[in-house]
């Protein structure tokens, strides 16, 4: 088999959806704000970003890029273990440490490095990483490149990761990972039962909090915050893609081997850092969302309770936990892909979901929700939800 055979079925499957947007390939023309953009000359509501406090916008964070890239240049040209060490990253660093109360921390040039330096970084061949099974790509790659053996336990189940961790000879030797709010079904993970069966098994445990950090917790820390658990985690990973709507990864813990990692973990040795803009946006977007983190929540909270009511009052089938990201069931790939070019028709961006990251008849339109969308966003967002679903028999037509 040639190298390029395995991609021959990619053009037979992107054919087999006829003529029309193509999942997975749209261009967006133009931002306009947080939350509407342009996409094929069309002004369109932006219902599928992860900007959770719109603070891609926000005046401070464009300042102190602006401010970094005339004072520092445009990018670090090299990687953290060499040149591309700035102030601003230790100071990154020193921030996320504080936030959490916790005495180390370090930041990757994304999130996703983040998870492959510290599964790769932390675990070798004679080690076991126990994912949850519906783990972002991220860590699945960081455990694959580590050598470690990996298992997977059930979705949010603590007694089937009991199960997994008795039947390994040494605990000590197992990481943990799972994440605060799962990405495309919405979930929270029970984590202050999962941490306790880390505890029994003596095993570390690393939560992935890339979409509930900034979203839970008392103070924003995430979701091992707002589940009392801070202490018993190992290792906090996050990501600045989020709500701190830049790009970039961190890790905090009590552990001071994180910062043997920086020696170590080939993902954070071998890139370059992140740009001067993205750190000096990044560190304004955490002091705005640390200091201002209630009143961002409460506006947040309101358009989820207000999109949810909506969308089941319509009646769509939607995800079961209340979070920011909310997936609207609709059934088979032919159904699903149909009704995200007609919500893009009429003026509303998606993300779909399709086989294998979901069963072949629950395929899903993923949609995310900000602070920054108004009240006659979120209206108009389950208006044409309302319209679209009715027009195509996904939901009853009106009574
Ligand atoms: N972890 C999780 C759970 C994610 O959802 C993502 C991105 N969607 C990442 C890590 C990677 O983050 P980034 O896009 O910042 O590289």
């Amino acid at each position: 088999m040639g190298l390029f055979d395995k991609l021959q079925p990619i053009p037979a499957r992107i054919a087999a959806i006829g003529d029309g947007p193509v999942p997975f390939d749209t261009m967006i023309e133009e931002i306009l704000s947080p939350t509407e953009v342009v996409i094929d000359g069309r002004r369109t509501l932006m219902c599928g970003s992860n900007n959770y406090f719109g603070l891609s916008f926000h005046p401070d964070v464009l300042a102190a890029a602006r401010d970094a890239i005339s004072h520092d240049g445009a990018g670090t040209t090299g990687s953290r273990a060499a040149n591309g060490t700035l102030a601003a990253h230790r100071d990154l660093e020193d921030a996320f440490a504080t936030a959490f109360s916790l005495p180390h921390a370090m930041v990757f040039s994304t999130g996703f490095q983040a998870n492959l330096a510290m599964l790769a970084g932390l675990c070798g061949p004679s080690d076991a990483i126990i994912v949850d099974l519906e783990s972002h790509a991220s860590i699945y790659d960081g455990a694959k490149l580590s050598g470690a053996q990996l298992f997977q336990f059930r979705h949010n189940n603590p007694a089937d990761l009991a199960k997994k961790l008795e039947r390994q000879p040494d605990g000590t030797n197992c990481l943990v990972v799972v994440e605060g709010l799962y990405s495309i079904s919405g979930d929270l993970a029970p984590l202050s039962e999962i941490a306790s069966v880390c505890r029994d098994a003596g095993a570390m445990l690393l939560v992935d909090e890339a979409h509930s950090f900034g979203v839970y917790g008392a103070r924003g820390l995430g979701y091992a915050e707002e589940s009392g658990v801070l202490d018993q985690v190992d290792f906090i990973v996050g990501t600045f893609s989020k709500a701190l709507a830049g790009i970039g990864g961190f890790c905090v813990s009590r552990h001071p081997e994180l910062k043997y990692l920086h020696f170590a973990a080939r993902p954070y040795v071998f890139t370059a850092s992140g740009s001067p803009a993205t750190i000096a946006g990044v560190r304004e977007a955490l002091r705005l969302l640390l200091r201002d983190n209630v009143a961002l929540k409460a506006r947040l909270w309101d358009n989820v309770q207000r999109v949810r009511a909506g969308l089941s009052a319509a009646g769509f089938t939607i995800g079961s936990t209340e979070s920011p990201i909310v997936p609207v069931v609709v059934g088979s790939p032919d159904r699903a892909i149909g009704m995200w070019r007609a919500l893009l028709e009429a003026g509303l961006y998606a993300n779909i979901v399709l086989p294998p990251a979901c069963r072949a008849d629950a395929c899903l339109l993923r949609t995310s929700y900000s602070a920054a969308h108004s009240h006659d966003e979120i209206d108009r967002a389950v208006s044409v939800f309302t319209h679209v679903g009715r027009a195509l028999g996904i939901i009853d037509a009106a009574p």
